[in-house]
């Protein structure tokens, strides 16, 4: 043992305040670049893949810290739980917020519906839906995984042949796959499908949730996660689920305890439905996903969905007018985040560097595909935000040596807005 933990309290104290200690030895805080200094002047326009940009009043709700218990916490709690039931058109009670990133909704849904032991059917197009899998293969669970090629969209038919041969409790698919813009458009088929067959459904939302139709209820899907910074132009970090009350019901009954101490659903219900605790809720991020959602209700979901997919409509056709060809096909193309094929020659990491020094504009390469993504998730649909990402977006391939023609590009984003901002 040291000898300076043999020492009385008193000793300690009198040597610890005293100027001249040399007992205790601390090291240098580190000297670092003040926050005005790193953060650029001219801030970038985030028209990547997420994070978004967020409105004003979201930014001030995030700034403001409340008790997160008690009276004040408890209406904003009931109105979050309101208005996201209305987001994700469900009449279920069973809608948790939760402290963490899209990745954290999507983990609590897998952790709470499947137990190792139990089958899950996880329907993959890309690298987001291959996480639930994993996640759900690290809890031991039997995962068999429908993997479709070719940067496709499901087939119903095919999704249900493979619920048929290996008879899951529980599917996983994605309804926009942001990393390769593969839209699952037989989302409803095939949660019916899997319905059918007794088997639960869960649906990744995070980049498509209130951008495009999702019916919780009338597609009978089981578990829906969405996180904060995509479609509904919130902050990255606190998210939303809800549950089915099929889905409530098996995890009141199960009898395996959930590992996932802080994801269990029974605990979060003691916070998001009986105003106890649980962990302390990142308030600041409550309220700013409460005005995120509160702006969605005052636009209404089909007047959302009419800028989502006019203004997506408007990029895509000014990115082919300009020349450059989008990855997807159009059956299976996603319209929250649309994938550009990068030229031959040029290199998506040089092009988003480019783009983003030179015309203040982010966006996203991709995991491993030669594609730049442009996201057209809540804020980023605006007319403004258009103009500028697509004349940056062309500005930067010619400057970099891509012949791209830019009058009918932006002509042709002009016309295809029709005049709507
Ligand atoms: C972004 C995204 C995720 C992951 O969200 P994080 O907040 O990064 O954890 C999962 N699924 C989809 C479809 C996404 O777009």
């Amino acid at each position: 043992m040291p000898t300076s933990s043999l020492r009385s309290a008193e000793e300690t104290v009198a040597t610890a305040s005293s100027p001249e200690s040399t007992s205790l030895v601390f090291s240098q805080p580190p000297r670092v670049r003040l926050l005005s200094d790193i953060l650029p002047d001219d801030p970038l326009l985030m028209m990547g893949a997420g994070p978004v940009p967020i409105p004003d009043v979201v930014a001030h709700a995030n700034s403001v810290v409340i008790n997160h218990l008690g009276s004040t916490m408890s209406t904003i709690i009931s109105q979050v739980k309101q208005m996201a039931g209305y987001v994700f058109q469900t009449k279920s009670e069973w809608v948790l917020g939760v402290a963490g990133p899209g990745s954290a909704a999507m983990e609590m849904a897998i952790c709470n519906l499947v137990s190792p032991g139990r089958k899950m059917l996880a329907v993959v197009n890309g690298f987001f839906s291959a996480r639930m899998a994993e996640m759900a293969k690290r809890l031991g669970a039997d995962v068999v995984v429908y993997e479709v090629d070719g940067h496709r969209a499901a087939s119903a038919e095919s999704v249900e042949r493979a619920i048929e041969q290996h008879k899951p409790d529980v599917l996983t698919i994605v309804q926009g796959e942001t990393s390769n813009t593969v839209f699952n458009r037989e989302l409803p088929a095939i949660a019916k499908a899997a319905k059918r067959h007794g088997c639960l459904v869960v649906v990744d939302a995070v980049c498509t949730l209130s951008t495009m139709p999702l019916q919780m209820d009338d597609w009978q899907i089981d578990a829906v996660i969405t996180g904060g910074q995509k479609g509904l132009s919130s902050i990255p970090g606190v998210s939303l689920i809800a549950f089915s009350n099929t889905a409530w019901e098996y995890i009141s009954q199960r009898q395996t305890p959930n590992t996932h101490w802080v994801l269990d659903a029974k605990l979060a219900e003691n916070f998001w439905h009986k105003g106890s605790y649980h962990y302390t809720a990142p308030v600041s991020g409550v309220l700013a996903l409460h005005e995120a959602l509160r702006l969605v209700c005052a636009e209404t979901l089909p007047v959302r969905f009419a800028r989502h997919s006019r203004s997506s409509f408007a990029l895509q056709n000014g990115i082919e007018a300009m020349g450059l060809r989008l990855f997807t096909s159009p059956s299976s193309r996603l319209n929250s985040v649309v994938g550009i094929t990068v030229p031959d020659g040029l290199s998506n990491t040089e092009l988003c560097a480019h783009i983003s020094d030179r015309y203040r504009v982010e966006i996203s390469g991709s995991f491993g595909l030669p594609i730049v993504r442009i996201g057209q998730m809540g804020e980023q649909c605006r007319a403004h935000n258009l103009f500028r990402t697509l004349h940056a977006l062309g500005s930067s391939m010619r400057d970099l040596g891509a012949k791209v023609d830019m009058p009918a590009s932006m002509a042709t984003l002009e016309y295809s807005l029709g005049g709507q901002s």
